[in-house]
Parts: structure tokens; C-alpha cells; sequence
């Protein structure tokens, strides 16, 4: 497989699916974005490059270039410019390119692509109830969008708008109740989706923000789409102190020096903030009922395959 041809590839697809897909994704991305700037967000451009990215929780290929002669890499993520944007503005969000050189095993989840756009914002001052809210209230518009269109007879049958606020379960009530496996248990068995809040402390990254009144335990949350189809949102409210982030990075195990620009940003002051991450390639597989991500994106970069 990882052999044939790209083109070959490209032109045996399925254009119905890839036309279905690309029209609903520009009907979200256009609906996204308006119900965001009527709320006062500002859209930001996408950083691709930069010597600081997300140090993500999962090892992923991290290839390094020189940029000047400094040593730069491939947005995975723009958490920390996200934060770093909030010292100018006080609610942000942009449409994010995203490289995670995903590891094999992950090749036939149906939902990871190793190029991806995460729609994704952070709000200053304000916490995770704040942008739980938004969430939803943006992923019901965005529904509401789509039954609307022109794409309506391409979409998953199951997909309605829901009723809020979605049902929270606790990270540690599902672990103990399902077992490691609960996300994908929790997700086939729903009908709405629905959120796991306060993940334990070794499960995410260093930037999530600890509970003050419970310790090892985030103040974040990830959204999990009903009926098989996975994690749609990851989120929380972030460290933005000096001493807490330099604490949690000695936790994780990492390096200070890999971070030293965040922390020399953290020792000027970044606000407080919450936000989260939206796959914009999830929502329309979801939206649309493939079987795999792939199915719906025009050039998917197929975790192990060799494409365009
Ligand atoms: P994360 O902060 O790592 O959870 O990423 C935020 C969101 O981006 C996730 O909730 C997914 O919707 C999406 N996402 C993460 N990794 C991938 C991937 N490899 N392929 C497609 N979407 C992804
Ligand atoms: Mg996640």
C-alpha cells in the first residue's frame, strides 16, 4: 500500500464522498467562524513554523529544520502562541494547520490524519464552564447550519441538535467504571455527545491548568461525539505562572531549555485563560457519517501512506 503511486491513489477516490466532505466543510468553517466573530472573537492567522510548539502528550515524528540557524519546527499546535495572543487581544481563534507525524498504530483509527485544522480559540479571563458553553453552543449552530444546506441529504441521519448543557462524566467515574477502553465504550453506546471533565494530571500536557482544590486532577475536558465516532474537542483552562509551569514541566520529565521562551513569556506575565481545539476533519466525518477521516478531505495525509 505505502508504495502505490499518490496519483494512482488520488484519482481512484471516491468524488462524491471528497465533494460531500470538502462542501460541508466550508459550510461549518463559514458558520464557525461567524457565530465566533459575532461574539467578539478575532480571527488569527496560523503559525507554521516556530522554534516553540505543543509538546503534545503522545510521541509523534517532530522533525527540526534550521531557521536561520535556530532550530524551528512544525506547528502541532499553537497553544502557546494562543496564550501569547491573549496579550494583545481577549478572545482569539484561528484555523490551524496542524503536522502530527501520528505513530502506526494509529493508521486505522478512522480519525487521525497526520496533517489536520483545529479551529482553535482561547478566551482570556474567563474559565472552562465559559468555554464548554461555546462549544456547545457552537457545534448546535453548526448543525443547525448544515441540516439547512444544500448538503443535507449527505449528512449522517443520527446528527441533531442537542440538548444543553451536554452530560459531563468525570475521568476518574468512567476509568473505574469501563476500564482504559471507556472513551471508545462511552462513545459508541452514546446518542448526544458528551464531555469528560477533569483528566488526571499524567494524562495531558504540562499547559493545562491543576485544580487548586484537588491536586493531580485539570481543570479540562474533552468532548466525545456520540455513536463510535471519538474525541471531537480537547480543552481546558491553562498554567500561566512562572513557578506552576516550570513545576509541571519538571513533573512531565521535559526539559526547561525546550521551553525557555514560554517560560521567559510566563516571567513577563501571559494572562489567565481557557480554551479549546475543534478537528475541523472529525466534525465533518461526523457530520457527514464516514467510516474513516480520510474519506471526506480532498489530500488526506493517510497516517503511514504515501500520498500527495
Ligand atoms: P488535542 O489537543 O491533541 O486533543 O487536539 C485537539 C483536537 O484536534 C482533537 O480533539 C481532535 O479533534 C483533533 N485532532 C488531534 N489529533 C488529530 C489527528 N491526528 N488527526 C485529525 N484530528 C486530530
Ligand atoms: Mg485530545
Amino acid at each position: 500500500m505505502a508504495d502505490t503511486s499518490p496519483i494512482d491513489y488520488f484519482f481512484q477516490r471516491n468524488r462524491e464522498m471528497i465533494a460531500a466532505g470538502t462542501r460541508v466543510n466550508t459550510v461549518i468553517r463559514g458558520r464557525m467562524k461567524r457565530y465566533l466573530d459575532s461574539r467578539g472573537f478575532l480571527e488569527i492567522n496560523p503559525v507554521i513554523i516556530s522554534p516553540i510548539s505543543d509538546p503534545l502528550n503522545h510521541p509523534v515524528d517532530d522533525p527540526t529544520f534550521s531557521y536561520y540557524g535556530h532550530q524551528y519546527r512544525l506547528t502541532k499546535s499553537m497553544i502557546f502562541h494562543k496564550q501569547l495572543a491573549l496579550i494583545h487581544f481577549d478572545k482569539i481563534y484561528s484555523f490551524s494547520p496542524n503536522i502530527r507525524i501520528e505513530p502506526l498504530e494509529r493508521k486505522n483509527t478512522g480519525r487521525h490524519l497526520a496533517e489536520f485544522t483545529q479551529l482553535d480559540l482561547e478566551v482570556k479571563g474567563k474559565g472552562r464552564e465559559f468555554v464548554m458553553d461555546l462549544a456547545e453552543g457552537m457545534i448546535n449552530d453548526s448543525i443547525a447550519s448544515v441540516r439547512a444546506s444544500a448538503e443535507h441529504d449527505k449528512l449522517n441521519p443520527h446528527i441533531r441538535e442537542y440538548s444543553r448543557p451536554f452530560r459531563r462524566v468525570k475521568y476518574v467515574d468512567a476509568l473505574s467504571k469501563h476500564g482504559k477502553n471507556f472513551e471508545s465504550i462511552l462513545s459508541s453506546e452514546a446518542n448526544e455527545p458528551f464531555w469528560v471533565i477533569d483528566i488526571p494530571l499524567e494524562e495531558r500536557e504540562f499547559y493545562d491548568r491543576e485544580k487548586d482544590d484537588e491536586k493531580g486532577v485539570l481543570m479540562d475536558m474533552d468532548l466525545i461525539y456520540p455513536y463510535g465516532y471519538g474525541e471531537a474537542i480537547s480543552g481546558g483552562e491553562r498554567e500561566y505562572e512562572y513557578e506552576r509551569i516550570l513545576s509541571r514541566i519538571e513533573k512531565k520529565g521535559q526539559r526547561r531549555e525546550d521551553f525557555a521562551l514560554l517560560l521567559e513569556a510566563s516571567k513577563r506575565g501571559i494572562p489567565p485563560s481557557a480554551g479549546f481545539g475543534i478537528g475541523i476533519e472529525r466534525f465533518v466525518r461526523f457530520l457527514t457519517g464516514s467510516e474513516s477521516i480520510s474519506d471526506v478531505v480532498l489530500f488526506p495525509k493517510e497516517i503511514g501512506r504515501f500520498v500527495l
